[in-house]
C-alpha cells in the first residue's frame, strides 16, 4: 500500500483527518508510489490556525535574520541539488534535464529573497512642508496561501514562498494533488534552515481544501497557478472574500517564424518549445505560424526533429528526450484533443500516438506530434492542450500572423524567429502578451523580473517574482511626523 503523506503544522509532520486520498504515480511506469489525502475544512483549519500563531513573532524578527534563514535554504538547496531534481521526474516525468532546470529556476527565487533587507526599504522625504518629514515602511500582511499545479512540483511553490516569508508573512502551501513530493521537500528543507515551527505549513488535497482556505477569515493573500477556468474561479472568490489574489491561469502561446530566421537555432528552440516538459508548460509553444510562406524552410526539418525524438523513462534512462505526461488521465485527453484535429480536418504530419516504449509499456506515453493546415476557429488552437502536440498555421505576413495570436484571448508568451529588428520590434510592441521572446523560445523571466501573463493568462494585478513580489506581499505605511521641541527648534 503506497504511503499518505503527511501535513505539515506547526512544525510538525501530522495525519489528515480525511479519508479519501487521491493516486500519486510514476508517470515513467505508471507505478502508484504515494497518496494524497483530501483535506477538508478541519486539516485546513488547523494549519491556518498555526500560521495565524505564528506571525505576530515572525512578522517581528529582523529582515536581516528572516534572509539568513533564505541563505541556509539556499545552501541546502545546492547540496541536495540532484536529488531534488531527481525527485521532480520521479512524480512529474519531466526529464532530469527539465527537472534540473526547473531547481535551478526556482532557487534563484529564494536567492531574489535573500536581498530582504534591501528589497524592503521605504522611501522618505525631509520636509515635505516646514518642519514636517514623511516617510514609508512596507510590513507583512499576515497567513499567505499558495496552490500550486502540478506542472512545476518544485518552482511554481518557490515562485511566492520565500518572498512572502522573507517580507515576514507566514505561509500555507496547498500543493497539487498529483504532485505533493517535491513541496514537502522543501517543507523539510525550511524546517532544517532553521525557520520556526508554524510559519510555513502544508495541507493537501483538492477543490475542498482550496475552498477552505478561500473562505478563512485568517487568509490575507491568495497565490494560485493553474488552469484558466480555476483561476477565474479563485480570483473572484478570493477577492469577494477579501483576500489580495494574484491568479496565475493556462496559455496558448504562439510562435511566429518569418522566413530570414535561423533554420538550426529556430528549429531547436521551437522544440524546446514545444516538446520540453512534454508540453506541459504555462509558456510551451503551442501553435507554430509561419508567415510569408516560412513552412516551406522550416516544417520539414521540424518534423524530421519531431520523429526523431527520443521517448522514454525520464528516471533511469537519460538518453531520452522526452519523458510521459503526468497520468493516465490527462494522456487520454491528449489523445481526445488529436482525435478533435483530425475531425476538423487538419492534417496530422508527425503521429506521437504509436509511440512504443518497451522497457516501461504501462507509463503515460506520447511522441512529439505536429499537425500541419490547422485554421483558426479548430479547437486544437482554441483550447489548451498541455501535451507534446504542435498546431501549425500559415499567413500571408506578420500583421496576420499578429492578429491571429492577439484573437487567442490567452496571453501567456508570444515568440516571434527572425533575423529582422524592424519585424522583432513592431512585434513586441504590437503583440498582446505579457511575455514575449524574440528568437527565444522560451521566455520564462527570471527571479527579479515579474512572471507577467495577460488577459485570460492572469488575474490580478501584481505579478509573481521582483518587485512585484515584493509589493504583493507587503503593504505600505506612510508616516507623517512634526516635532514640537521648544529647545531645539527646527526652521
Ligand atoms: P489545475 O487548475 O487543475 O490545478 C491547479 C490547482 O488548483 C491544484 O492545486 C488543484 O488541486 C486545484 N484545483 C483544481 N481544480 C479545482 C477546483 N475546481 N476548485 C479549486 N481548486 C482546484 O491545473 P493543473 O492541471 O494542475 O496545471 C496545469 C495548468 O496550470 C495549465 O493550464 C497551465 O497552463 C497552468 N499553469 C500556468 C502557469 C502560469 O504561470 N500562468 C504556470 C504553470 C501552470
Amino acid at each position: 500500500m503506497p504511503t499518505t503523506v503527511k501535513l505539515l503544522v506547526n512544525g510538525e509532520w501530522v495525519s489528515s483527518k480525511a479519508t479519501e486520498t487521491a493516486p500519486v504515480y510514476n508517470p515513467s511506469d505508471g507505478t502508484q508510489i504515494a497518496a494524497t489525502p483530501l483535506c477538508g475544512t478541519s486539516d485546513v483549519h488547523r494549519a491556518v490556525q498555526a500560521a495565524t500563531d505564528a506571525f505576530p513573532d515572525w512578522a517581528n524578527t529582523p529582515a536581516v535574520d528572516r534572509a539568513r534563514i533564505m541563505f541556509r535554504l539556499v545552501a541546502l538547496m545546492e547540496a541536495r541539488f540532484e536529488e531534488l531534481a531527481q525527485l521532480v521526474t520521479r512524480e512529474n516525468g519531466k526529464t532530469l534535464e527539465d527537472a534540473r532546470g526547473e531547481i535551478r529556476r526556482g532557487i534563484e527565487v529564494a536567492e531574489f529573497a535573500c536581498g530582504a533587507p534591501a528589497l524592503l526599504m521605504g522611501d522618505s522625504l525631509e520636509n515635505i512642508a516646514r518642519g514636517i518629514d514623511c516617510d514609508t515602511i512596507r510590513q507583512p500582511l499576515g497567513v499567505s496561501v499558495g496552490i500550486t499545479p502540478f506542472n512545476f512540483p518544485f518552482m511554481v511553490p518557490m515562485w511566492t514562498l520565500p518572498i512572502a516569508l522573507v517580507c515576514g508573512n507566514t505561509y500555507v502551501l496547498k500543493p497539487s494533488e498529483r504532485v505533493p513530493l517535491s513541496a514537502i521537500r522543501i517543507g523539510e528543507l525550511l524546517t532544517e534552515a532553521g525557520l520556526p515551527p508554524g510559519v510555513f505549513n502544508i495541507v493537501h488535497g483538492g477543490k475542498d481544501a482550496v475552498n477552505a482556505l478561500l473562505a478563512h477569515p485568517q487568509v490575507e493573500t491568495v497565490s494560485f497557478v493553474g488552469s484558466t477556468p480555476v483561476a477565474r474561479y479563485i480570483y473572484e472568490t478570493a477577492t469577494r472574500n477579501g483576500k489580495r489574489v494574484q491568479s496565475a491561469g493556462g496559455a496558448k502561446n504562439y510562435l511566429i517564424v518569418l522566413p530570414d530566421a535561423d533554420l538550426d537555432s529556430t528549429v531547436d528552440a521551437v522544440m524546446g518549445s514545444a516538446y520540453g516538459c512534454a508540453g506541459e508548460r504555462c509558456m510551451a509553444g503551442s501553435v507554430l505560424v509561419c508567415a510569408e510562406g516560412a513552412g516551406e524552410r522550416f516544417l520539414h526539418p521540424l518534423g524530421e526533429s519531431a520523429r526523431g525524438f527520443r521517448v522514454g523513462p525520464t528516471d533511469r534512462n537519460a538518453e531520452v528526450d522526452m519523458g510521459p505526461v503526468v497520468t493516465k488521465t490527462h494522456l487520454d485527453r491528449i489523445h481526445q484533443h488529436i482525435e478533435n484535429g483530425l475531425q476538423e480536418g487538419a492534417d496530422l504530419i508527425v503521429d506521437g500516438r504509436d509511440v512504443m516504449v518497451e522497457e516501461t509499456p504501462n507509463g503515460f506515453y506520447l511522441g512529439a506530434t505536429i499537425f500541419d493546415q490547422v485554421q483558426p476557429q479548430m479547437s486544437i488552437v482554441r483550447e489548451e492542450i498541455f501535451g507534446p502536440v504542435l498546431s501549425t498555421m500559415h499567413t500571408r505576413d506578420l500583421d496576420e500572423a499578429i492578429a491571429r495570436c492577439n484573437a487567442s484571448g490567452y496571453g501567456n508568451a508570444a515568440v516571434l524567429f527572425t533575423s529582422s529588428g524592424g519585424a522583432a520590434r513592431k512585434f513586441r510592441h504590437e503583440v498582446n502578451a505579457g511575455m514575449v521572446g524574440i528568437n527565444i523560445g522560451v521566455p520564462a523571466p527570471m527571479a527579479f523580473f515579474p512572471f507577467s501573463g495577460w488577459n485570460n493568462s492572469f488575474f490580478g494585478d501584481l505579478h509573481v517574482q521582483g518587485a512585484e513580489g515584493i509589493s504583493f506581499f507587503t503593504r505600505q505605511k506612510v508616516t507623517i511626523s512634526r516635532w514640537m521641541d521648544a529647545k531645539r527648534p527646527f526652521f
